[in-house]
């Protein structure tokens, strides 16, 4: 997790209010680590307004150029340094990953929330969305995900949305099988987010047992949301499209 060079590249370290970055010298100059701690922190603080939290979490960045998939691991988050160079990075995605991270919640719900969130923030003007797997963030999300309910491979990965488990296959193939599966949960999320409201789902996105603060919170089960969700899209999910120009990476 430290920041030391197991590949022998030379490290640095920038700090910017709560946020630290570890980069490496050779794939990033410094003053591209310090822009990118301010829009961290930026993202930071924000969420934590948006979400309704206490400004106190403290996050750790790490930018590697052999990192392929983002990922958060506590309050540790992972970035390919090319992405941060490309304003293309999930830092915000990871950010909500880092500050709640759904310990009980299924993955459906814990990767949906996450994409909302960096949409939502990035709508509200707090930095960019990566727009790893959607086009258009919350605005496009449902369009995006009746074309892959349209698509065998939407349908494969279907019963994993609003249910328990991730798809087989959902790290190996981002192209296929992610992509599916975090478009289709951020949209069944942004479903429940715009008849509950966010701040129910950082109770659940906070409680111990989903399911039946689900059905406290909404009077519903997930599949019983999932069942409204897929009613209300099934209309427009009849024209198939490519989606081969998908980018395929992140956590
Ligand atoms: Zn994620």
């Amino acid at each position: 997790m430290a920041g030391r060079a197991e590949s022998g590249a030379a490290h640095a370290i920038v700090r910017r209010g709560r946020i630290t970055v570890a980069y490496e010298c050779a794939a990033l100059g410094r003053e591209e680590a310090r822009a990118f701690a301010a829009l961290a922190a930026e993202g930071l603080r924000e969420l934590e307004r948006l979400a309704g939290l206490p400004a106190r979490a403290r996050l750790r960045f790490e930018l590697r150029a052999a990192t392929r998939i983002s990922t958060a691991r506590g309050r540790t988050i992972f970035l390919p340094t090319h992405r941060v160079i490309s304003r293309s990075a999930p830092y915000l995605h990871e950010i909500a990953h880092a500050v709640l991270p759904c310990r009980y919640a299924p993955a459906w719900f814990s990767e949906g929330l996450a994409c909302y969130l960096e949409s939502a923030l990035s709508e509200r003007g707090s930095g960019y969305d990566s727009r790893l797997f959607t086009g258009d963030g919350n605005r496009g999300v449902d369009a995006d995900a009746a074309r892959w309910l349209a698509d065998r491979r939407g349908q494969k990965v279907l019963p994993y949305v609003g249910a328990r488990g991730t798809p087989p296959g959902i790290v190996a193939d981002r192209h296929n099988v992610a992509a599916p599966f975090y478009v289709l949960s951020h949209s069944l999320v942004k479903f429940l987010a715009d008849r509950e409201g966010l701040a129910s789902l950082i109770g659940l996105a906070r409680t111990r047992n989903f399911s039946s603060a689900l059905r406290r919170i909404s009077g519903k089960s997930a599949l019983s949301w999932r069942s409204l969700w897929l009613a209300q899209m099934a209309p427009s999910a009849a024209l198939p499209q490519s989606s081969s120009s998908r980018k395929t990476l992140g956590g």
